[in-house]
């Protein structure tokens, strides 16, 4: 990692995000739809987005009609698909901007296509099934009326519908009987639409996992999101996959100093040293989206080793005991990388305090500040 004196960053390789979509691409040979939502991942929505399209994305997937906008806004001319709105929702700012929307209920079309005439211009539909995961689409028991309005939409020239598609409940357990009984359902539910006339359409099923584990759920195309950022969506070493992390979490020592053994350390002192020691100041926090519960748990490389965080993570700070090692303020520590510098990965992190490592990209934020690396899609 290249030094820095900043008190606080997120470092994101752009090449990483560009060459682990190229590996995605080309594993599936199909089409790909980048997920770039949650502000890509928590990589920066806009440099996340021109990364995988260098690296060879086909379209964009956003959860909200706000993501999608602020793509448009910066220019890009990707196809985008948003899949999550509650009613109130501005269809026709989505339709003017050229994004694309599923649907999962008859007021939701109804929408869309109200949109659709007061702004003149044919919805592109994505028309979402409840397979299984009991999420966003309409179950098999509203999916033939969902399809039948659809098809008079479309017939009418006010939608056309463009994909049919579902979300999968298990595909981070390749062997789970509900992945072939979520196949099945997606299939009866494709072949309802396809006997109402949506021939057309692309069919999606695939997010991270199931684009690594499972070819039965590619269809016509992929929606692969935390794998672009390298992380191993099976909770494995991403390398196995061809895949490198792209984010680096690092901060600066912002303090030293020799305590005795006993001391105890942090609100509530829940860490005490046994012999005496050096401490280490972190200058992020909780605030930060340094998980409180890190404390005592989560690994952080100073000093040339990992060491587990000593005591309670504070809304601004944490402490690390380094021993006698020799580490200094403006000391470079490092929480979570790709791992190949002897820093923890967010997978360590991950299971360290019993979550997973999209939960810990997605919230790192707060007053780290952002620093991209690597030219893939730079501007
Ligand atoms: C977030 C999301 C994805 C991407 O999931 P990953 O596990 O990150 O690959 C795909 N589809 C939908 C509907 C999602 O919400």
């Amino acid at each position: 990692m290249t030094p820095s004196a900043s008190r606080a960053e997120v470092v994101v390789d752009l090449d990483a995000i560009a060459a682990n979509t190229a590996v995605l691409r080309e594993r599936v040979g199909r089409p790909l739809m980048a997920v770039v939502k949650a502000d890509g991942y928590g990589h920066g929505l806009l440099p996340a987005t021109r990364a995988v399209l260098a690296g060879g994305a086909d379209a964009l997937g956003v959860a909200v009609l706000e993501e999608a906008l602020a793509l448009r806004a910066a220019g890009i001319t990707a196809p985008v698909l948003a899949w999550l709105h509650a009613p109130g929702a501005d269809y026709a700012a989505a339709l003017t901007a050229d994004i694309e929307l599923s649907v999962n209920a008859g007021w939701a079309l109804d929408g869309v296509v109200a949109a659709a005439r007061a702004t003149g211009r044919t919805a592109r539909v994505h028309l979402c099934a409840d397979t299984g995961l009991s999420r966003e689409g309409a179950t098999p028991v509203e999916w033939p009326a969902l399809v039948d309005a659809a098809a008079r939409a479309q017939a009418d020239g006010e939608i056309t519908v463009v994909g049919l598609w579902s979300h999968m409940a298990y595909a981070d357990a390749p062997t789970h009987p509900t992945i072939a009984a979520q196949v099945r359902v997606f299939e009866e539910a494709v072949a309802i639409a396809r006997a109402a006339g949506l021939t057309d359409a692309r069919r999606h099923l695939a997010n991270s996992a199931a684009t690594i584990a499972l070819p039965e759920t590619w269809y016509d195309l992929v929606r692969p999101g935390i794998a672009l950022y390298g992380l191993d969506p099976l909770g494995g070493d991403a390398a196995t996959h061809g895949l490198r992390p792209a984010m680096t979490v690092r901060a600066s020592v912002a303090l030293t100093k020799r305590v005795p053994a006993g001391v105890g350390v942090s609100y509530g002192h829940t860490y005490s040293p046994q012999t005496e020691t050096t401490l280490a100041l972190v200058p992020v926090g909780y605030a930060d989206g340094v998980p409180r519960a890190a404390g005592n748990r989560a690994p952080v490389l100073a000093g040339g080793a990992q060491r587990t965080i000593a005591g309670r993570v504070c809304m601004d700070q944490f402490v690390l005991d380094v021993g006698n090692a020799a580490v200094q303020p403006g000391d470079e520590v490092v929480l979570w990388g790709p791992g190949a510098d002897g820093e923890p990965t967010a997978q360590a992190w991950a299971d360290a305090i019993d979550t997973i490592h999209y939960e810990l990209v997605t919230r790192i934020g707060g007053r780290f500040t952002r620093r991209y690396v690597g030219s893939a899609g730079a501007v």
